[in-house]
């Protein structure tokens, strides 16, 4: 028999604590439709004690000096990884996550990310001395913002949460995070591993909630730079409130990314790294390249690999270790990427794989794979975030990266050759923020996010530290 959680959900000064609301979030397992448990949902009052406690503890944080802060975030780090196998089943049990991926991501990550931003910053020297140009010298100071809030969705919630915390506490900021409803059980475990590592109260505060909170968080007036990663639509609104606030803001959006695939690719003998690239969380993955651009001279080829990784793919309860592709994280989110399936039927695409519902319990789509797509046709321009994959024709090299680059987005990208020099070439022509060749291996040493409707700014690598700190001139 499994039991379900049932937690105060909101952590708040060092210490966790009910809603003053009596609403509570619910979580269901998309793999098997049952009930996993629930935590008080925070409330706009919620929100202002979180919010001042961390204006507090901003007093006492950014003036540590930078090992001191390194060290409690190495101490968190190793809380974390305490908790790693735990944090894994939690994330793949609400948001469908295959667990060999949320082992390695969800689990792996965080403590990575945290140990390389307590690393830099002990490496860096919070103020430089330059000669001026008139002869006189400067004093060039690194200055925490403040309060960062901070807004994630729920298909990497606690490596996105991560990614923002771990900067901006390095850089001396303290922060709100608001988790995203399909995903507060997981952030229950990361309220216990900062308790363990004794980081000061108010640092890091965590309060669940719905849009609305998010917004309440985004405008608030003790809330001083913005770190959001989510949909499109989304990062529009919140983009918007901070313009007019002139609030500090980063925002890792949306995406459809393209996969070319050179004539001289070995795709057959990279089916793991291809699946990686495309299908990586049954397509609930920002970055994956949806598009598949095939040469016309090797399109049929390439069309029956992709049906063949389709057909071969495990689908399965997501915490089971074989499973390749698990659940859509609701029974909505399903009916939304099936809609885009009848959409590509009526659009004239020819489907070769999927397009049905596996016969199981669980909210699952079988992976789908369309043929002879146009790149203006619906399924190829907008983001369907499911395990559904467009293959388009090109003529030659001009042609994939102009049918590449016709798009809203501009986030990730592949491309495939035995030729790495030539694939770097074309890579280089490819307007987005990222791109792999013969696979896609993030490393959060590089910077990571995207142009044009996929966001601004960037996270990871040493430029995401410089993102929390504001710079003054002292002219000496
Ligand atoms: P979403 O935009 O619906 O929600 C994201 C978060 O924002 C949630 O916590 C939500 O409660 C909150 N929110 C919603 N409306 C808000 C508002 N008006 N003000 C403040 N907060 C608000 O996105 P989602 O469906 O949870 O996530 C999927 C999307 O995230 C996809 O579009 C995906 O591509 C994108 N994503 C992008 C990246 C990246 O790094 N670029 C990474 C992962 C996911």
């Amino acid at each position: 028999m499994s039991t379900t959680i049932e937690h105060d959900g909101l952590f708040i000064d060092g210490s966790w604590v009910a809603s003053d609301g009596a609403q509570r979030i619910e979580v269901v397992n998309p793999s098997t439709e049952q009930r996993l448990g629930s935590v008080s949902a925070a409330s706009t009052a919620d929100v202002d004690r979180a919010v001042a406690a961390a204006r507090k503890a901003f007093v006492e944080w950014s003036a540590k000096n930078a090992d001191e802060r390194a060290e409690l975030l190495n101490r968190l780090a190793d809380a974390l990884e305490k908790r790693g196998a735990e944090i894994a089943h939690t994330v793949s049990s609400q948001n469908g996550m295959p667990i060999v991926v949320s082992t390695g991501l969800e689990a792996g990550f965080p403590p990575l990310l945290l140990r390389y931003y307590a690393g830099l910053v002990s490496d860096q020297p919070s103020v430089t001395r330059r000669a001026g140009l008139f002869g006189g010298e400067i004093d060039v100071v690194r200055k925490p913002m403040g309060v960062v809030g901070v807004i994630v969705p729920w298909n990497f919630p606690q490596t996105l949460a991560m990614t923002k915390i771990a900067p901006a506490l390095a850089a001396g900021n303290t922060a709100v995070v608001k988790p995203s409803p399909e995903t507060v059980l997981d952030a229950i475990l990361l309220g216990e591993a900062i308790a363990e590592a004794e980081l000061p109260p108010g640092v890091i505060n965590i309060v669940p909630g719905d849009r609305a909170i998010g917004a309440h968080i985004v405008s608030h007036p003790g809330v001083d730079r913005v770190a959001f990663t989510g949909s499109t639509a989304t990062g529009r609104s919140i983009a918007e409130a901070c313009g007019k606030l002139l609030r500090p803001v980063s925002l890792g959006l949306g995406g459809k990314s393209a996969t070319i695939v050179l004539d001289d690719a070995d795709v057959a003998g990279s089916m793991e790294e291809f699946f990686k690239a495309t299908l990586l969380n049954n397509g609930q993955t920002c970055f994956l390249g949806t598009r598949v651009l095939a040469p016309r001279g090797r399109y049929g080829e390439i069309v029956d690999i992709l049906a063949g990784l389709a057909h071969v793919a495990t689908i399965g309860d997501a915490v089971d270790e074989s499973t390749m592709i698990g659940p859509m994280v609701s029974a909505r989110h399903r009916e939304r990427v099936e809609g885009y399936i009848e959409r590509g039927k009526t659009e004239g695409c020819r489907l070769i794989a999927g397009g049905t519902r596996p016969d199981r319990e669980g909210w699952f789509v079988a992976p789908t794979i369309f043929a002879d797509v146009a790149n203006d046709s619906v399924i190829a321009r907008e983001e369907i975030f499911g395990p559904v994959l467009a293959v388009i024709a090109y003529d030659d090299v001009d042609d994939a990266v102009a049918i590449a680059n016709d798009s809203p987005y501009g986030l990730g990208g592949t491309v495939w050759s035995q030729d790495r020099d030539r694939a770097r070439a074309v890579a280089q022509r490819v307007e987005t923020g990222t791109v792999g060749i013969n696979g896609y291996d993030l490393d959060p040493a590089a910077p990571f996010g995207g142009v044009k409707d996929s966001g601004i700014g960037r996270e990871w690598g040493p430029e995401a530290l410089d993102s929390y700190v504001e710079l003054q001139s002292i002219y000496l």
